[in-house]
């Protein structure tokens, strides 16, 4: 067994503003941070309509398709710009995580790496936002319930921010277990510890400067049971680097460190409850190096564990 990294190069083709800070150079931060590893590497395909209606309905859909500019860029909120390529490279986002549900399930890996952009786990039903256009993660998950026929599938989402979309996208399918460490108060503003959904929910917020020991403390003691207990057959992560001491857009200080434990805990749990299978899907990481670092640190665990 091994471990697939899925990436298109029509990534590169979303094109943010200058002084964006969810730029074109992420990607080659994390894809030149892991080229010496030995992985499967898998081009992500386009995501299929049904596999994005699962997550959004049609209007929204089409609103997206028809809202890219033909040159230059068009702005759907503040900080969630569309340029020419931007919608291929949401399709190959979207379709990233839906090919490497199928790799996992069918066995052909252990574990799988979706590096693509834009990310997705601000994207709720009919909202584009936060540098986000479709829920990746979430639309991963519903698949691997309606195409796979899984019963439990959990999603351990440690991007800084609160993933407000992937949690509009599933906090009513008890199916779906969604917990998320983030730091609050904090762009979105949402994921406070009252939000369970139908019971399916997790929110753990943590203070700016939490550091490492109230981030380990937090995931050992209200996200890893609430896993176990579940049993996914299937563990999604939202990996988001952005909690790094070094990232520009939020304080939660960790260090590489605590990524590449983070990375061995939920493998621990996915070998105890689902034969190790692991789909991790980009979302956040704004400090280039740190952004690659932790990358490395993640996808090297991922590649460890998968053999
Ligand atoms: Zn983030």
């Amino acid at each position: 067994m091994a471990t697939a990294l899925i990436t298109h190069d029509a990534c590169y083709d979303h094109v943010t503003p200058p002084g964006h800070p969810e730029q074109v150079a992420r990607l080659d931060a994390v894809l030149g941070a892991v080229k010496d590893l030995d992985l499967i590497r898998v081009k992500a395909p386009l995501v299929a309509e049904d596999d994005l209606l699962r997550a959004h309905p049609k209007a929204y859909i089409d609103s997206i398709k028809d809202a890219g500019p033909e040159n230059g860029w068009v702005s759907l909120d503040a900080d969630t710009h569309m340029s020419v390529g931007t919608l291929q490279a949401a399709y190959r986002a979207a379709g990233g995580g839906v090919r490497a549900v199928d790799l996992v399930m069918v066995g052909e890996v252990a574990s799988a790496f979706v590096a693509t952009r834009p990310p997705g786990h601000h994207a709720e039903r009919e909202t584009a936002m936060g540098f986000c256009f479709f829920g990746n993660t979430a639309i991963a998950a519903k698949y691997a319930l309606g195409h796979h026929g899984l019963d439990r599938v959990a999603i351990v989402d440690f991007d800084v921010h609160h993933g407000n979309g992937t949690q509009d996208l599933v906090e009513e399918d008890p199916r779906i277990l969604f917990c998320s460490t983030h730091q609050s108060p904090l762009y979105p503003g949402t994921g406070a510890a009252h939000e369970t959904g139908v019971g399916n929910v997790v929110n753990v917020p943590l203070p700016e400067g939490a550091g490492s020991d109230a981030f380990r403390t937090a995931m050992e003691t209200q996200v890893f049971p609430r896993v176990a207990a579940f049993s996914p057959q299937l563990l999604l992560i939202s990996a988001g680097f952005d909690a790094h001491e070094d990232d520009p857009l939020a304080g939660m200080k960790l260090r590489t460190a605590d990524v590449a434990w983070v990375t061995e805990r939920l493998c621990d749990l996915a070998d105890e409850h689902c034969a190790g299978r692991v789909v991790s899907m980009l979302e956040g990481g704004y400090d280039l190096q740190a952004l690659g670092d932790a990358a490395r640190a993640h996808i090297s665990v991922l590649e460890e564990r998968g053999r």
